[in-house]
């Protein structure tokens, strides 16, 4: 599988009304540009983004498997990571006294979140943020092809994938657990399914509800007492006879928002569904391959993503379809008014398809608790020293999902990178 790199010199592009700043890998190129805007708050950016990169340091070592070596000669920076492990990136931005606009432009990856700075952990946004620094990716041939590879390798090993299969009851012996049932959803036959070794994607939460919380250790089952990640809106189009590239759109992506204030920009959409001014991301992912398997010629995609209270579409959904709909309808337009504004005039004239997902969709297609996002919602209670790994305290068990390491496609993997690693004893370096 081969990746491309996001521009290191700007992976994202942060918009906001008088403010605009592109995010480079390099540390001392972003001090630069922040300070340029900024220049009576020279001394407060770069601090900020010192302690950063300290934090950024004390957590990797402060990661498992934890090398006691590598700890002691390093403990400026583990004592600096462990300072914050209450903290949200609001404390910490009021911390260095950062002026409002330069903590906005920083944070307006939120939807990589879908958590304003007041809620979101510092080590959450510190991981993701120095992360992307380091290098952010995308698959050559599109993500589909990584999923076509894994299951190539699983096939080739007689392994087997079986779609359409739901887990519903696992088999539970002396705090051990043997095994699952499976429904097949097209032939309505369950089946037992045995193992040495029982690896649960589910969602934890909704796994352990299934077993009965009460054949859990006390520990585990406070692990298991988390919240979930807000859910979201998302759009995919399809733009035709226009090429993306003349408008400021290329291989980053761009986030949009019409306040200067993040918290409240979250709170007037999640809280009181208020979408007149939202804030939300714009990726274009033809932009950055340049292998378009299935794409028609002269196409190209542009999606949208923006925070969305389940309860609400939920509601929404059940008491009144129309509404529903229109409610999806509404947000997508008041998005595009904004980009047709800011980005893209006319881009309506060349959308030739679009598709929008709502809470209830997530719920619907991914079977995520509450249509959430990430998993467990990322504040600094879930993100903290009780946070949930693979160990189940039950015998055979282990969990292998975004709220027992970390929420995104490549933490995916290493999620279960390190339970390969554990339970096999293969060290990958
Ligand atoms: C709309 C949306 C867009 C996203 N975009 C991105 C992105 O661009 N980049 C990125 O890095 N991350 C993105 N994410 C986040 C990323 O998709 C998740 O963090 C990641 O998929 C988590 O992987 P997981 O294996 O932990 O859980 P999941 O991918 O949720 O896998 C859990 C699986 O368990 C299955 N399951 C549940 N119950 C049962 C049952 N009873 N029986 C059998 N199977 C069951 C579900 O069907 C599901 O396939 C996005 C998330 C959403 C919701």
């Amino acid at each position: 599988m081969t990746f491309e790199r996001y521009d290191p010199d700007s992976f994202d592009h942060m918009q906001m009304p008088g403010y605009s700043l592109q995010i480079p890998s390099n540390s001392e190129k972003l001090i630069q540009r922040l300070s340029d805007l900024f220049p009576q708050n020279i001394k407060q950016i770069r601090n900020f983004i010192l302690e950063v990169n300290k934090t950024s340091e004390g957590l990797e070592r402060l990661a498992r498997p934890i090398i006691f070596r590598q700890l002691i000669r390093n403990l400026e920076s583990v004592f600096c990571a462990l300072k914050y492990l209450h903290s949200t990136l609001q404390d910490v931005f009021d911390q260095f006294q950062l002026p409002l606009e330069a903590q906005t432009l920083l944070a307006l990856q939120w939807p990589d979140f879908l958590l304003p700075p007041n809620q979101l952990s510092f080590y959450a946004w510190v991981i993701l943020f120095t992360g992307y620094q380091k290098g952010a990716f995308y698959p050559t041939r599109h993500f589909e092809s990584v999923i076509n590879a894994l299951v190539k390798v699983i096939e080739e090993n007689d392994g087997e994938v079986l779609l359409n299969h739901e887990v519903t009851s696992f088999i539970l012996q002396d705090k051990a657990v043997m095994g699952v049932k499976a429904k097949n959803l097209r032939s309505q036959q369950t089946k037992e399914f045995i193992g040495n070794t029982i690896i649960c994607n589910i969602d934890p939460k909704k796994a352990a509800q299934m077993i009965g919380l009460e054949n859990f250790s006390k520990t585990i089952r406070k692990k298991l007492d988390y919240d979930y990640s807000p859910s979201n809106f998302m759009a995919y189009c399809v733009v035709q006879n226009i090429d993306l590239r003349d408008y400021g759109f290329g291989k980053w992506n761009t986030f949009h928002s019409g306040h200067r204030d993040l918290n409240e920009a979250f709170e007037q959409m999640y809280v009181k569904n208020d979408f007149s001014n939202p804030s939300f991301a714009i990726t274009t992912p033809t932009l950055l391959t340049q292998e378009y398997p299935d794409c028609p010629e002269g196409c190209q995609i542009i999606e949208f993503l923006t925070v969305a209270n389940y309860d609400y579409f939920k509601q929404l959904r059940e008491s009144n379809p129309k509404a529903y709909r229109q409610k999806k309808e509404e947000i997508l337009e008041s998005i595009l008014d904004i980009v047709e504004k800011n980005y893209i005039p006319d881009l309506r004239k060349y959308i030739v398809f679009k598709i929008t997902g709502s809470p209830t969709t997530n719920e619907r297609f991914c079977w995520c608790p509450q249509g959430n996002s990430y998993g467990s919602s990322l504040t600094p209670r879930n993100m903290g020293m009780g946070r949930l790994n693979d160990e189940t305290s039950l015998k055979n068990f282990y969990f292998c999902n975004a709220s027992s390491g970390y929420p995104g496609f490549a933490p995916t993997f290493w999620t279960g990178t390190r339970l390969y690693q554990k339970l096999s004893g293969d060290t990958i370096p």
